[in-house]
């Protein structure tokens, strides 16, 4: 069976070695692996300059989901990266200009200086707020957080956060697709508070079997672009085309795909049984306009954040700031240009020349599309000024590293569960077109790796069932 994997960002990638893991065990597959661009990554770009490191996405991604170890622990790849700081522990929120430890739990949230003693109050109540039982639509996360947990904690911790995972607005953002496992909580214990002391109550009984360093984010000395080619250079007997984009899909009678790929200005059709589709839903849109007209307009519909990175590599000793943590995310009310801010150079060795440090800074954001207008000049100038006050910043900047990018991350509005649920009814009237990345199951790395690792597994079913019905008309035919 061959099979063609649209986009070499980590989805594509991780499939393409998760496959290549399963054929040196026997499954018998052919991979092509189609990019159209020059390497892989996609979001995952990683610049150095004058020893500052600057990452386009991600800077890390969390060791400890089940699936990520499963995944680098198979062929001993999780030994060659690195672990961050212990430091990372501890994240700030910049609130009215200063810079506040943000509550890891729900007893820091209780002592936080952040929220007002009603605020607090609200937050301990939680428990006996019924669930929501008649509910049929999508809930944002925003009404889920003030339903939940009162409308200080839903502004103040939960909207903030969300501008550092989606660069999105709390308001917008779909809560039972979003923030799935949070989502689940209530379903399952009826309260959050009691949901998470049945979780943490478990993983106290598992801690002992729980590997040494868990818990932390992991990346690599060339930073996460190392960690896609970390993938990639344990994958084995898998053809890369890179420059070679993918135009079209056709479905054929015989059930298998005419793909039409673009190499040196050339159209090359060529037949799969299988096509596993991990670049973002603007490229699905396109490529599935044949296959599936309906779901291919939905995919068109998806809104994306701008995301523009901005990197400050500045002496040491002109930020007062400790720069003891991860870094800060902006209160979700007073945000303007600046998302948040990452001490990556307290997250990970090699990121900033000694007694120098590197700040990246996550700007713009969903709904504030109007800063992309100005030049990477300025807007890295106006996100400079917004980073003084909070971070006690005194010299200039002696690197200024940056990233513009307009479709950088999904927005799982209002109405996600109904794209899940057509896309999946396509997928499965179109046995062997497979959706990855991230436009439907998570936006994290760790979600995308996942949702590799669930099509490795059906291909390889497929695959099975496709050997088995040919060996069984082979047998007829005798
Ligand atoms: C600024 C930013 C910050 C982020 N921060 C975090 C974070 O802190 N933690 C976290 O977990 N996640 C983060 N993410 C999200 C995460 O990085 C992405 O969701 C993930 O990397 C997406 O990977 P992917 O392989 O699915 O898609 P992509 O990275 O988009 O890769 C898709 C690939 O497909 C290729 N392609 C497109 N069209 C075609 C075609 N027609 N034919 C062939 N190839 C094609 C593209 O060139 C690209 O290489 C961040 C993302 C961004 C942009």
């Amino acid at each position: 069976m061959n099979i063609a994997v649209v986009g070499a960002g980590i989805s594509g990638v991780t499939l393409a070695y998760l496959l290549s893991e399963k054929k040196k065990r026997g499954a018998n597959i052919e991979i092509t692996v189609f990019e159209a661009e020059a390497e892989s990554g996609g979001c995952i770009k990683t610049i150095v300059s004058d020893g500052f490191m600057l990452e386009s996405g991600p800077n890390g991604i969390l060791n400890s989901r089940e699936h990520v170890r499963r995944i680098l622990d198979g062929g001993g790849l999780l030994s060659q990266t690195e672990l961050s700081s212990p430091l990372t522990k501890r994240r700030y929120l910049e609130i009215g200009g200063a810079l506040l430890k943000a509550p890891q739990g729900v007893w820091e949230a209780i002592a936080t200086p952040i929220l007002t003693f009603q605020g607090k109050l609200r937050i301990l109540k939680e428990p006996f707020i019924p669930p929501k039982t008649d509910f049929n639509g999508d809930e944002s996360v925003f009404d889920f957080a003030e339903r939940r947990l009162g409308s200080e904690a839903a502004e103040k911790l939960i909207a903030t956060l969300v501008g550092g995972v989606f660069a999105g607005d709390a308001k917008k953002l779909s809560m039972s697709t979003s923030f799935p496992r949070l989502y689940e909580l209530e379903k399952e214990h009826g309260s959050l508070l009691k949901g998470m002391f049945a979780r943490i109550k478990g993983k106290k009984s598992e801690r002992h079997a729980r590997p040494k360093d868990s818990y932390k984010l992991i990346s690599t000395s060339n930073g996460m672009k190392g960690f896609v080619d970390l993938l990639e250079n344990a994958v084995t007997d898998v053809s890369f085309r890179y420059q070679a984009p993918i135009k079209s899909v056709f479905k054929n009678l015989d059930g298998g795909y005419t793909v039409t790929s673009i190499g040196s200005g050339v159209e090359v059709a060529e037949r799969y049984d299988a096509v596993a589709l991990c670049c973002n839903a603007k490229a699905i849109s396109l490529i599935i306009g044949n296959i599936a007209p309906k779901l291919s307009a939905e995919f068109a519909k998806i809104s994306f954040a701008p995301v523009f990175m901005v990197g400050f590599g500045i002496d040491r000793t002109a930020v007062s700031h400790p720069l003891d943590g991860f870094g800060y995310l902006v209160n979700y009310v007073e945000r303007a240009a600046v998302l948040g801010t990452l001490f990556s150079s307290t997250l990970f060795k090699g990121r900033a020349p000694e007694g120098r440090v590197m700040l990246s800074v996550i700007g713009v954001g969903d709904g504030r599309n109007d800063y992309f207008l100005k030049s990477d000049e300025e807007l890295s100038e106006l996100i400079f000024q917004s980073v003084k006050k909070p971070l006690g910043i005194t010299g200039a900047p002696q690197t200024v590293l940056s990233f513009r990018t307009e479709n950088a991350i999904p927005q799982y509005y209002a109405g996600h569960r109904e794209l899940i649920n057509l896309a999946e009814e396509a997928m499965r009237e179109h046995r062997g077109i497979y959706i990855g990345g991230n436009s439907l199951y998570g936006i994290s790395v760790s979600d995308c790796m996942k949702r590799s690792l669930e099509i490795a597994e059906s291909i390889e079913s497929f695959s099975a069932r496709k050997n088995q019905s040919k060996t069984e008309s082979w047998q007829k035919i005798r």
